[in-house]
């Protein structure tokens, strides 16, 4: 709401319209007995007062945009629960829906690499996934989320809270 406003006023400042700016004046000379010099003077005053105003809405749109850029950021450095991570089970070859790690393309070797089985049923090679989900808490593959380092935090909260009550 506020910003329609916002943008209704900031129209308004944009449109010059010197028919009206015209209307003004001969009302103010006819009615009010302005001078030349004191319309002169109101015109500059009015021209001033619209170019601080266009160049805080100027302003405005760079905190808007960068406010906005920071949001992207936050969203998406998002990294998983450690938990979650380490809870995810450690199949062996033979026991995963893939041959290889669609992190890094390489196939699992029996007696090979550590792999970690994400609840989505999605396999990757321990070490890929975990730098993976460090960065984001989704799976590489189907998008699947595990708990994120927030929820973690959260959670610890709470129990913190319940250890001091009782
Ligand atoms: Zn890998
Ligand atoms: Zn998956």
């Amino acid at each position: 709401m506020a910003e329609m406003i916002m943008n209704e006023s900031r129209r308004r400042l944009m449109e010059e319209d010197p028919i009206a700016d015209e209307e003004r004046r001969q009302r103010r000379r006819r009615y009010g007995g302005w001078t030349e010099e004191a319309l002169d003077e109101d015109d500059r005053e009015r021209a001033r007062y619209r170019l601080r105003m266009l160049e805080a809405y100027r302003q405005l749109d760079e905190v808007n945009a960068r406010e906005r850029e920071e949001e992207e950021e936050r969203k998406r450095w998002d990294p998983a629960s450690r938990k979650a991570m380490l809870a995810m089970p450690l199949p062996v070859v033979g026991e995963t829906r893939e041959q290889d790690c669609a992190i890094c393309l390489e196939e699992f070797v029996d007696g090979g690499k550590k792999l970690r089985m994400m609840p989505c049923s999605h396999s990757f090679h321990q070490r890929c996934i975990f730098e993976w989900l460090r960065r984001g808490r989704r799976c590489p593959i189907c998008r699947y989320e595990l708990p994120s380092v927030r929820e973690d935090y959260l959670l610890y909260q709470q129990q913190q809270a319940a250890a001091s009550v009782s």
